[in-house]
């Protein structure tokens, strides 16, 4: 069956169209992404086996946009399928599932607005999403759509995990609690850790590093998070690139008032202007960072601060499981900084964290970069968060 996994951003639709004949049994076809939508000279791409193309027009929205992506899969000359009832399932990345939505849901009117719902908690996330689903619903409604929420798999995490130490009273009144986000991501790379261990995800204590422009861990307990990083918002846990992570709460407090913030100007600060940029006033990227820290005190300053706070999690995390059997990292930052590995992993060894030099050069693979020596493995795995999507839409649909 052909499959569209569909990730609508504020201005942005990346897609990909893979061809599943089982679970493990897959292939990609097509991909790409649609730029600047509702913004002039939107501009889409789109990749397949044997080309690339990309071209430039006035998008109005996110419905106009999938159309045009359709219009391009189904393209006579480019095009991989001949008719969009050829597409038989689409499956959604929806960033807030809220208490409700511990797995992945076909969508259906009840669904959708229990996701409208949980707007009010990601009002920069779910409303795309919200526009990807009815836009899909629009164009091909002979294909069901399923919802694979970035919440769902953190549904797992104990009470005394997600509350807050606030007045009970706002769980109640806002549902103010940790919800935790890149699930998707968590749960494939936990998989795929599993299986390059021959073992069951229900046999294994992990954690999950997922470290990206935005950064979060999770601990995994046989195969289930048990607790993450990120909170009520994508704000809390460890330094990333534009974001500052943890924060004594009452600094917000003491700058609104020293700098005269509003509302507005605070959450700039930490969602834009704080994490890596912040510390180094240089960059959000760290190959930029990587690159000037042998000369510049607050690029270094930025490499030992995301090191020493990710050392924090993990001590914390391996607390909370007991036993732990494997790390993964993943994500840009995860996949490929070699040097931000092991700056973490380093001072790690009475824990029985060692990784091995050589191997740790590798880059976008799956891999072990443990020594022979370590108790715990660690593991470099690609995210593939549209591969786990697609996996969903198809257990749900077929
Ligand atoms: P993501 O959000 O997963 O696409 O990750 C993007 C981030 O990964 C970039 O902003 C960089 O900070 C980081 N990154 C990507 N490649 C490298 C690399 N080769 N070395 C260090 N950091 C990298």
């Amino acid at each position: 069956m052909n499959i569209l996994v569909v990730n609508c951003g504020s201005s942005t639709v990346k897609y990909e169209l893979l061809r599943m004949d089982g679970e493990t049994d897959n292939k990609v076809i097509a991909k790409g992404l649609v730029e600047r939508i509702g913004i002039s000279g939107a501009r889409l791409e789109y990749k397949t086996d044997s080309q690339s193309y990309a071209r430039e027009r006035d998008v109005s929205d996110h419905r106009v946009a999938l159309k045009w992506v359709i219009e391009v899969l189904t393209d006579p000359e480019i095009g991989v399928l001949t008719h969009t009832s050829e597409i038989d399932a689409v499956g959604h990345r929806v960033v807030h599932g809220g208490e409700r939505f511990t797995d992945s849901m076909v969508i259906n009117e009840d669904v959708l607005n229990t996701i409208r719902a949980c707007a009010e908690l990601a009002p920069l996330n779910n409303p795309p999403n919200i526009l990807g689903i009815e836009a899909c619903q629009a164009l091909m409604p002979q294909a069901p759509e399923v919802a694979v929420f970035d919440t769902a798999f953190h549904g797992t995490i104990p009470e005394y995990a997600y509350i807050y130490a606030l007045p009970y009273e706002y769980y109640e009144k806002y549902g103010i609690r940790r919800y935790g986000f890149h699930g998707t991501s968590h749960r494939y790379v936990a998989e795929r850790a599993a299986r390059m261990m021959g073992k069951k995800p229900s046999e294994l204590n992990l954690i999950t590093c997922h470290m990206g422009g935005g950064v979060s861990f999770t601990a995994v307990r046989n195969g289930k998070s048990v607790d993450t990083s990120m909170g009520f918002t994508p704000l809390e846990g460890l330094v990333m690139g534009t974001r500052c992570g943890d924060v004594d709460p009452y600094i917000l407090l003491y700058l609104m008032d020293k700098e005269g913030f509003s509302l507005k100007e605070m959450d700039q600060v930490l969602q834009k202007k704080s994490g890596v940029i912040g510390i180094s006033g240089m960059s959000s990227d760290t190959r930029d960072i990587e690159e000037a820290a042998p000369t510049n005190h607050r690029a270094q300053l930025a490499l030992d601060i995301i090191a020493y706070r990710a050392k924090k999690y993990i001590g914390a995390y391996y607390a909370i499981l007991g036993e732990l059997d494997g790390i993964v990292f993943t994500a840009g930052i995860g996949e490929n900084s070699s040097l931000i590995r092991r700056n973490i992993c380093q001072g790690l060894e009475p824990i029985g964290i060692i990784i091995d030099p050589e191997r740790n050069t590798v880059r976008r693979k799956e891999a072990f970069i443990n020594s022979d020596h370590s108790k715990v493995k660690v593991m470099v795995i690609p995210t593939n968060e549209e591969l786990m999507i697609a996996i969903d839409t198809y257990r749900l649909t077929h």
